[in-house]
């Protein structure tokens, strides 16, 4: 029966490595799903025929309905709510190791580090979580949560995590444990608490690395090889993911913990200027003329699911008018990692024809016109102008090199990080105020009659 569970141990391991590689590529990525999906079943029939239980029905019944929850959720979930919950899951997925930590203890295992490690880190991500899930889910405000010495009384809290941690591996005292699982919980409600706004699906990806660490300290206490290669997995892909944000955001992790992000109004006295409008008929007019357009994305075209307009008018431009269109994407475009490359696939854009920012933003210079849709940060030029911006150090795609540059959006209004955009105002900027889906269907409707 070993063998027969090791084999099965062995297989999803490398189906679930194979998984993360595919779904790298969106063409194969519905395939990779399929892969883990595989692997996650090999891995819970050899978990379930290695131990002997004494209530079959009972965790039959958790089994059944947690699966029923799982689809409900999986099937149900809006794009734009994925954080929240991916927030539930890494979550529950803390709680775990937190369960079984205590249940190790209490039935005297004597992996004291591993299993303190899945206690502290496990119940970081739980109750991490939760606090991101209540935000985001628009409970509690989703802004950052301040009171006096709050840096104060977290680094103190966390000198004590840590001199309990050290002390229960010492002294093997199971209550020096339970006060640890306590604060730990505690202590994960104080750190999420003020972060909040653009760095809440950082917090997120930190806490998913939380709950895979914590998996692999469960692991080494069970001596399950499969839970601390898919651990390290989860907890390095969590881990590499914040590194991204944080670095396409130009954020620290100190500033994260610490909610600390300026917001400010640059521009607020300049705003007496007056941006060109244009109407879709005249963007259709200009765009069927044009050589070459680069069509940015951003969570304005999440919010209006207009990614089917845009496929369609994309057609257009290229079947009947024989214009080069190309779409450009920035790391941070929406309000997750891939979520433009998500809805382009959705509608069936080509993917030869979507670029990463760093391989086409030396390409807007010999561009005719760029069509902004429903994105504003990515696109700001004060973060390579200007020292005193927030924004400041953050690559942007450099539309403003391009000859014509049209902005959906609804108003003049801020992006994300709440910091205004000058290429508003700038000459060659049009505005094409709108619902995105809206303009761009009324652009598909002007450029099949033209
Ligand atoms: P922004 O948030 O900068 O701008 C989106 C714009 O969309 C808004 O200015 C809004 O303007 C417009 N909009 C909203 N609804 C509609 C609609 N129905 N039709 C047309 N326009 C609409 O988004 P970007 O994608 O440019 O940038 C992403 C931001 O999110 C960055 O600041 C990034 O740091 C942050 N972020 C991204 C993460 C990621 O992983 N992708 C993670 C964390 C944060 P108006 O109201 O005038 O319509």
């Amino acid at each position: 029966m070993t063998n027969i569970v090791n084999i099965l141990y062995l297989v999803a391991c490398f189906l679930i490595i194979l998984s993360i590689r595919t779904l790298a590529v969106p063409r194969s990525a519905r395939f990779g799903n399929i892969l883990g999906m595989v692997g996650m079943l090999m891995a819970f029939v050899g978990a379930f025929i290695s131990v002997n239980l004494p209530n079959f029905w009972v965790v039959i019944s958790i089994i059944v309905v947690g699966g029923v929850v799982g689809v409900y959720a999986g099937l149900k979930v809006k794009i734009a709510s994925l954080p929240q919950m991916i927030a539930v899951f890494n979550g529950f997925g803390g709680l775990a190791a937190v369960c079984i930590a205590l249940s190790e203890v209490i039935d005297f295992s004597k992996n004291y580090f591993d299993n303190m490690i899945g206690l502290v880190i496990g119940g970081l991500a739980f109750s991490g979580s939760m606090v991101a899930f209540v935000k985001l889910q628009g409970f509690i405000s989703g802004k950052s949560v301040h009171f006096p010495l709050q840096q104060a009384l977290n680094l103190l809290l966390l000198m004590i995590v840590l001199v309990l941690g050290s002390s229960y591996i010492v002294t093997q005292d199971i209550g020096v444990f339970l006060v640890l699982g306590v604060l730990v919980l505690f202590l994960g409600v104080l750190l999420v608490l003020p972060v909040g706004g653009a760095d809440m699906p950082v917090i997120i990806s930190i806490l998913n690395a939380c709950s895979g660490w914590a998996t692999v300290g469960i692991g080494m206490s069970l001596d399950i090889m499969l839970l601390v290669i898919v651990g390290s997995i989860v907890g390095a892909g969590g881990s590499i993911l914040a590194y991204i944000m944080m670095k396409s955001m130009k954020r620290s992790f100190f500033n994260i913990l610490t909610g600390n992000f300026i917001n400010s109004n640059l521009l607020k006295d300049e705003n007496v200027k007056m941006a060109q409008t244009g109407s879709p008929e005249e963007a259709a007019f200009i765009m069927e003329n044009a050589t070459k357009i680069i069509i940015v994305p951003g969570y304005g075209m999440a919010v209006a699911q207009a990614q089917y307009a845009v496929k369609a008018m994309t057609d257009l431009l290229q079947n009947k008018y024989g214009v080069e269109v190309k779409f450009a994407i920035h790391p941070v475009a929406g309000r997750m990692p891939g979520h433009m490359n998500v809805l382009l696939a959705e509608a069936n854009v080509d993917y030869s024809e979507v670029f990463e920012m760093n391989d086409i933003n030396n390409e807007f210079s010999s561009t005719d016109v760029v069509y902004v849709i429903g994105a504003n940060d990515i696109t700001n030029p004060e973060a390579k102008n200007n020292p005193q911006s927030p924004l400041y150090g953050m690559p942007v795609l450099d539309v403003e090199k391009a000859k014509t540059i049209f902005f959906v959006k609804r108003s003049l209004g801020v992006g994300y990080s709440g910091v205004e955009n000058p290429l508003f105002y700038a000459p060659n900027t049009i505005m094409l105020y709108g619902d995105a889906k809206d303009v761009t269907e009324k652009i598909v409707k002007s450029l099949e009659l033209n």
